[in-house]
This record gives structure tokens, sequence and C-alpha cells, in this order.
């Protein structure tokens, strides 16, 4: 019978997936809307994409109808390790670990400072073993990969007995940082452990600075609300405000928590048109234009932070949702970033081709389409060895 890998990527209102057979991804998928209308969809190699209503909501049943689903869909294989995406995995960060008792519980207690994405990063480890108690589980978290930050990037200045109890810098997105450091020593093996920025800009964005393949330095900090504007959340604010916010307004800490996460980013300076970025490009009103402008200002001016950290730049690589797919965020970036050594190939960029700088450029400009399911089934392939042939 074959062996399968499940990679489980769980969000407040989704839980996608990816299905994983001798290292090829031949299924992808997701439940959604698992608080109001939950729906699951898939795309099989070789098959009609599929849609159903799942019958209940929440978490647990989206897995459990995931589960029953793969059993029905793949008769003749068996899904025998799962991959699952963890938001933080505490104080030193740890690589990908085998799920435990005294795993889950050591992450449980990690609530309280990722309270919007780790319970439910935890909602399917949890609801697995009551289905499959002999699948082996392993958690594979987004702070591993900025283990290797320096310790003054890893501070703030705050009364160290803060910094003792974990209260530091730790950043996130690194399985996707993970995959590109990769991915450039296969693409680019001149430039990869070179001074290397990466713009990871999707509906949540950050920037991670590497040198030798390693991150040095990460825009996202004790949470993902540091950094870049984004979708909802606003990036580096003034903390001030949010004392402003409590004293004025009379804002609990839930209500600061709504509106860091929710409320602001391109959402709320757009005046509430979109979060998203290809409407607010699509659209004619001031407000969207200036939260656009607004978005590609401080990226150009977090990149030239990075710049600073690592003394110089060879090279910028743009990934996710924005970066690999909008050419005109990333000629507005580029064209501010010109006094770095950063020369545009319009014509490439425009074709979204992997290499967008110009020949003359002094900074090689790379577009590199990121994988971190892939990661995560890497990772629990190693962990988890697979038996060769079993019935
Ligand atoms: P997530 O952080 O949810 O994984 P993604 O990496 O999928 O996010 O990125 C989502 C963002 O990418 C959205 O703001 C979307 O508008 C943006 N995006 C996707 N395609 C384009 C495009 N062609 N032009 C501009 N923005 C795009």
């Amino acid at each position: 019978m074959d062996e399968l890998i499940l990679v489980v990527n769980a969000g407040s209102s989704s839980v996608k997936f990816a299905l994983y057979q001798a290292s090829q991804e031949i299924c992808a998928g997701q439940a959604e809307g698992l608080l109001t209308q939950p729906r699951f969809h898939a795309r099989s190699i070789g098959a009609e994409p599929e849609t159903h209503a799942i019958p209940e909501a929440g978490h647990h049943a989206a897995v459990a109808f995931l589960a029953a689903w793969l059993h029905t869909a793949f008769p003749a294989q068996r899904v025998s390790a799962v991959g699952h995406r963890v938001v933080h995995g505490g104080d030193p960060a740890p690589g990908p670990t085998l799920v435990t008792p005294e795993l889950l519980a050591r992450l449980e207690s990690l609530v309280p400072q990722m309270p919007l994405h780790l319970p439910h990063n935890l909602a399917p480890i949890h609801a697995l073993p009551r289905l499959r108690p002999d699948l082996p589980q392993v958690a594979c978290f987004d702070t591993s990969f900025h283990r290797t930050l320096p310790r003054l990037e890893q501070l703030f200045a705050i009364p160290r007995e803060l910094i003792g109890e974990g209260v530091r810098r730790y950043g996130f997105h690194g399985l996707s940082y993970e995959f590109i450091a990769r991915r450039l020593k296969e693409i680019a093996p001149a430039i990869a452990d070179r001074r290397v920025v990466v713009a990871h800009l999707g509906s949540g964005a950050s920037m991670c600075a590497m040198e030798g393949g390693h991150s040095v330095a990460t825009t996202m900090g004790f949470t993902g609300l540091d950094g870049l504007p984004m979708g909802t959340r606003p990036g580096y604010m003034d903390p001030g405000i949010l004392l402003y916010l409590m004293e004025a307004k009379g804002m609990d800490a839930r209500a600061i928590s709504d509106f860091l996460y929710k409320s602001c980013g391109m959402l709320g300076l757009s005046g509430g048109i979109s979060n998203d970025m290809r409407e607010l490009l699509a659209s004619d009103a001031p407000e969207a234009t200036e939260a656009v402008d607004f978005f590609v200002h401080r990226a150009a001016r977090e990149l030239g932070s990075l710049a600073a950290v690592l003394g110089g730049l060879d090279a910028l690589v743009f990934t996710a949702g924005i970066g690999e797919h909008s050419p005109a965020i990333r000629a507005a970036i580029c064209r501010r970033s010109h006094w770095l050594g950063i020369t545009l190939d319009e014509a490439a960029n425009d074709q979204n081709r992997t290499i967008i700088s110009h020949a003359d450029s002094a900074v090689a400009v790379l577009v590199v389409a990121t994988d971190e399911n892939r990661v995560i089934a890497e990772h629990t392939a190693a962990l988890v060895p697979l038996r060769e042939v079993s019935s």
C-alpha cells in the first residue's frame, strides 16, 4: 500500500491541506468558512475538482471530514504521517518536532502569546489522534528559521526580566524563508550565500535578511504584528497609539487585539475599501491609492533598513501572493530602491520572469514562488521514516 504524507495548515476559519506521495504533491485543498458555512474543496492530479458541504461547523468537524474524504478518495493509499504548520514553538525556537503530549502541553502554554493563530494550529493536532490514534504527527514552526538571529536583532529595549521571560523578536514566515533559501541554492547558487533580502508579501507580509542562507534580521517581532503593513494588520506603529486607544477610547485588551489584527493595515488605511491588494490596485479611490503607496513606501524603507544590517545588498527576492503576482508593486518598490543598486528589467518584471533585474543591476532581483507545504512534507518525512511497502 502506498504511503502518503498529509500537510495541514489550520487558520482561524480554514484548514488548508496538501497530500504528498514520494515527494510529489498529488492533491491539495481546503475546508473554509468553518465558523459559518463550512465547505470542502479538493483538487487531485488527474481528477475533477470537488466541492462538498461539511455538515458541522468548527475545526474538529473539518478535520474529521478531511480524514473521511481521504479514506474514500485514496482507497489504495494510506496516510502514514501528518505535518502541521505551527506559528510558534516557544523559546528557544525548536526545529520540526514529533508531537508528544509534552510538546502539546508546552505549545498550549504559548497560546496567550499567539491567541489568534496558535489555538487554530493546534486544533487539528488535538483532533487527529481521536480519528487515527496510531498516526505520527510532526509540528513545523514558523519561528525555527530565525533561530540564527543575532542577539541584538532579538532584543527590544525593555526591562531585562521581560526578555528573560521570552519577550523578544522571534520572526515568522520561517517555512517560506526556508523554502526560498533552499531554492536559491538551486536556481542562483552564485548569490544564494551572499547578502539577500527576501520579501514575503502576502496578506501577511514580512521581510528577512539572509547571509549564508541564514536569517540575520527580520521585520516581524514578538508577534506577527510588527514590520510591514499587511492586509488587516498595521505593521510597525508607535506603541503610544495603543495607550491613546486605551485611555481616550476605553478600549480593553480584547478590543485592541481586534483592532490590531482585523481593522488596520490596507483595510483600515483604505477607509474600508479592501484588505486585498488586487482590489486596491484596481480602485480609483484616493484612499486605495494612498494605501498602496504606503505599502510600497514601508517596504522600501524596511528594505533599506535590512540592507543596513547586511552592510549592502546582493539580491532581492519577491515571493508570496503580492510578491509573485504583482509587477506593479515590485516595480514601485524597486524604483524607490534604485539607490541600493537595483535596476529593474521592466519587460522581465511585466512577464513575471524569475530574474527581473536589468543586466547592469548591481543587485539581482528575483521572483520565486514559495512552497511552505513542501518544506513541511520534507521535514515530516525526515522525522517519520515511511515503511517501504506495507499492506
Ligand atoms: P496569505 O498570507 O493569506 O498566504 P497570499 O500569499 O496568498 O496570502 O497573498 C494574498 C495577497 O496577494 C492578497 O492581498 C492578494 O490581493 C494578493 N495578490 C494575489 N494575486 C495578485 C495580483 N495579481 N496582483 C496583486 N496582488 C495580488
